[in-house]
């Protein structure tokens, strides 16, 4: 395990994970190079970073190449729309950022000497037919579908990812995200979490698509971030499924939301979303075993501290209790 890196550069650094991961690299004391065009984050997230000399923010967009000054130890590759309702709104931009940009990161991984790690997604499995799912399955991907623009870039991610480790011996890690929650998300980014908590809090019906009997399994923050460091700091080349295998359907968590808030909310059922998974939950047990990593946070907790944080969003700009 490599216990400082001096120089890291974090794509997507200005967004929900991103910003949360910034922090906690220079609380360990790293230095951060931020880089992002802010196309579905927002400086405000790494506005109080911004007086630490050991930061630096960027405003770039990793399509266009990305060329650091001086030496680069580690990357986290994280820039790429994340929600459903971000990527079908911007379908090209988001295989544009999946592939060119990930070709750039690559590049700049490997002129640096620099290991990178990826954040692919649980998406890569698609609807899966294996359940839990493991990193050995191949998942079950429609090419065409709506969703296929993130399932698809993020696959070609991975492919690219392998090609430079094979080709060029790049030090490489692929990591595939599951759900991930916390303060900082964004209100109106369409995810279930901050839709649930905003309909909640304003009194609003909770809005289900589908019969609310698709499941998904939520990680908090501060877990899914304490995982990527340890495998910035391993030399695993993953992939390593890295989330919190506790599952539950959307409608259970419709209700523990409206719980937690103290809110007596209606539930509306909507039209489900095309090709949405109807199961997903990860099999973390390569992550326990070559990463010492075990997700700590459970969702009641991790929920109260992202209903406080969306009643007073400034709380959620200035500290993470938990990151
Ligand atoms: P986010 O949208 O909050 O952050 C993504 C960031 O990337 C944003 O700040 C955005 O402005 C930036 N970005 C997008 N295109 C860019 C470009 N061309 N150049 C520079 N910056 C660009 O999303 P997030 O939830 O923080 O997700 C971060 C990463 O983790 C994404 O790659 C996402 O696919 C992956 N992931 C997230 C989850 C989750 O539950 N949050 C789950 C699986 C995978
Ligand atoms: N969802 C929902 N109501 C909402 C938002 C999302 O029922 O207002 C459902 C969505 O259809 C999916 C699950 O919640 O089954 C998780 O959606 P999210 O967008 O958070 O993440 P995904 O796992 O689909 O990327």
């Amino acid at each position: 395990m490599k216990n400082k890196l001096r120089k890291v550069v974090v794509t997507g650094g200005a967004g929900f994970l991103g910003s949360h991961l910034c922090e906690r690299l220079l609380r360990e004391g790293d230095s951060v190079v931020c880089v992002d065009n802010f196309s579905t984050g927002n400086p405000d997230n790494v506005a109080h970073l911004l007086t630490n000399d050991r930061f630096r923010l960027l405003k770039w967009d990793i399509c266009d190449g990305i060329d650091i000054e001086g030496p680069v130890d580690a990357i986290v590759h994280l820039a790429s729309p994340a929600s459903p309702m971000n990527y079908l709104r911007l379908p090209v931009e988001t295989l544009r950022v999946g592939s060119a940009g990930t070709l750039a990161v690559l590049k700049l991984a490997r002129n640096t000497n620099a290991r990178i790690v990826y954040a692919s997604s649980s998406e890569v499995y698609g609807d899966p037919l294996a359940h839990p799912q493991d990193e050995k399955y191949w998942g079950n991907v429609n090419p065409l579908g709506p969703r296929s623009v993130y399932d698809e870039s993020k696959r070609f991610g991975e492919a690219a990812v392998a090609a430079y480790r094979r080709e060029h011996g790049v030090d490489t890690c692929i990591v595939r995200l599951f759900n991930t929650y916390g303060p900082r998300m964004q209100p109106d980014d369409g995810r279930m979490v901050p839709n649930f908590v905003l309909q909640a809090l304003a009194g609003k019906p909770l809005t289900i698509y589908g019969s609310g009997r698709q499941t998904r399994s939520l990680c908090y923050v501060s877990d899914t971030v304490a995982a990527l460091l340890r495998a910035l700091r391993s030399d695993h080349p993953g992939p390593l499924n890295l989330g919190n295998p506790t599952e539950l359907t959307v409608l259970r968590v419709a209700e523990l939301i409206r719980d937690l808030a103290g809110s007596s909310s209606e539930l509306a059922f909507l039209p489900a979303m095309e090709d949405d998974p109807r199961l997903r939950r990860p099999d973390i047990s390569l992550a326990r075993e070559v990463l010492g990593w075990e997700p700590e946070v459970g969702l009641r907790e991790g929920l109260t501290e992202v209903i406080a944080s969306f009643r007073d969003p400034r709380a959620a700009r200035i500290d993470t209790p938990r990151v």
